[in-house]
């Protein structure tokens, strides 16, 4: 498991973007946790971000801040 940080967007980045609100914490099964790119706080807890779309936005429960998943190694 590792720790991903997330890339901190502004709100016109995450413009016309798919969004999801992770809420107090997202909990997968199996995977990384991923933290806010604005404020530090984990977001998703064992959650696989492999799966999910590219273009998805992540909005934190903490700061309401938009991040999204760094670009692919
Ligand atoms: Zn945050």
């Amino acid at each position: 498991m590792a720790r991903i940080q997330l890339t901190a967007l502004t709100p016109e980045e995450a413009e016309n973007r798919p969004v999801i609100h992770t809420g107090v914490s997202m909990m997968g099964l199996q995977g990384d946790d991923c933290v806010c790119g604005h404020c530090g706080r984990v977001m998703m807890t064992n959650f696989d971000i492999g799966p999910i779309r590219p273009d998805m936005v992540y909005i934190c429960g903490n700061c309401d801040g938009a991040s999204a998943a760094p670009p692919r190694q």
